[in-house]
């Protein structure tokens, strides 16, 4: 039985590719390169996190480009070869020799399905977070970063997010300290020596456990875990950059195999353990690159091409 779609019949490509990331945008551009029709479906708009990176500086034949800038390139590029559905969110799939897939506005109906949903941010779980979200707390530098000209700033996190909304906070004049809960930064060597130039404190060994203040952030309460001593800050904002998590929930509820930290399980092919369902970028894991998403949306969908085409060179080799 087809899902019904609010507008009737459904569409039919061959693929269907779920996230507009750098990932999903290029299964597009390789699917229909390959002869494959394709429709992205992106649940807000299209770029993905590195929309929202301020500067990449590892895209090779860029040597610095704002990360929105990139996408709109990418996007730009993909739009010739696909049709990117903005706003449109998956609510439903059910696997078959025909892939359905529900959205909030209609259904298709496809070959194959690719999933590159990618990841999110993950949260501190402090008190004081979840009330002061857009009120001196924020996940995104990049579109908060121009009220903090001048003011002070925590940036909680080590890895390269952490490390490049740091940066990019400096750029701004803002007093950014970043607060980690190692000894060490995680965040690439390029990043801690960047940092280290703008001569912004790094509290080491040291956790945020409250966000506070009255409609504003206007302080927070940090603990140093080595001397197990808690103090209070004055601080106007609060970045937390610590991480993702993957976006794999519709794909777990197909039955689509994860790891225990719930990235998508995918072979050196990009399949799943479900036929004709493949996965790539971030939702997959791994060193989370800008070029691994492009790469592994690649093999994704050219995987997807020699499944359901069954290519000469495929035929020799069985
Ligand atoms: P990440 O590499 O996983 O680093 C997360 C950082 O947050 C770690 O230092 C971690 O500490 C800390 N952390 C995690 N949970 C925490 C908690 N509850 N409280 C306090 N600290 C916590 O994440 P990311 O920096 O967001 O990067 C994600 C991926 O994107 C990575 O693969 C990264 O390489 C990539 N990325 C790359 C670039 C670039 O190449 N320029 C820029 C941005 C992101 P521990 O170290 O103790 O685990």
């Amino acid at each position: 039985m087809s899902l019904v779609a609010p507008q009737g019949i459904p569409h039919e490509p061959d693929i269907v590719i779920i996230g507009a990331g750098p990932a999903g945008l290029t299964a597009a551009i390789y699917a229909s390169r390959s002869g494959l029709s394709s429709v992205v479906l992106e649940k807000a708009i299209p770029g993905g996190q590195v929309s929202i990176t301020p500067m990449v500086e590892n895209w090779p034949g860029e040597k610095n480009i704002p990360g929105a800038r990139l996408m709109e390139m990418m996007t730009a590029q993909a739009r010739e070869y696909t049709d990117i559905r903005e706003n449109e969110a998956v609510k439903n799939i059910k696997i078959g020799r025909k892939m359905e897939v529900m959205t909030n506005k209609r259904a298709y109906s496809a070959r194959a399905l690719i999933f590159a949903t990618g990841a999110e941010h993950l949260k501190l779980g402090v008190p004081g977070e979840e009330k002061f979200l857009g009120r001196g707390v924020s996940y995104c530098a990049t579109c908060d970063g121009f009220l903090y000209k001048d003011r002070s700033v925590l940036v909680a996190g080590g890895g390269n997010s952490a490390l490049t909304d740091a940066l990019y906070l400096v750029s701004l004049g803002a007093r950014v300290t970043v607060v980690h809960r190692r000894e060490e930064l995680r965040a690439e060597k390029r990043l801690q020596d960047l940092f280290a130039r703008t001569e912004s404190p790094i509290l080491f060994d040291t956790v945020v456990e409250e966000i506070l203040g009255a409609a504003h952030v206007e302080s927070a309460r940090l603990r140093n875990l080595k001397a197990d001593t808690a103090y209070q800050m004055p601080v106007d904002g609060v970045f937390i950059a610590i991480g993702e998590t993957p976006a794999s929930d519709i794909a777990k509820e197909i039955g689509v195999l994860v790891d225990t930290e719930g990235f998508i399980k995918v072979d050196r092919s990009m399949r799943t353990n479900i036929p004709r369902v493949y996965a790539c970028g971030d939702v997959t894991g791994g060193v989370r690159q800008i070029v691994t998403a492009v790469g592994t949306g690649a093999v994704a969908a050219l995987s997807a091409f020699e499944d359901l085409e069954n290519p000469y060179w495929k035929k020799k080799l069985e």
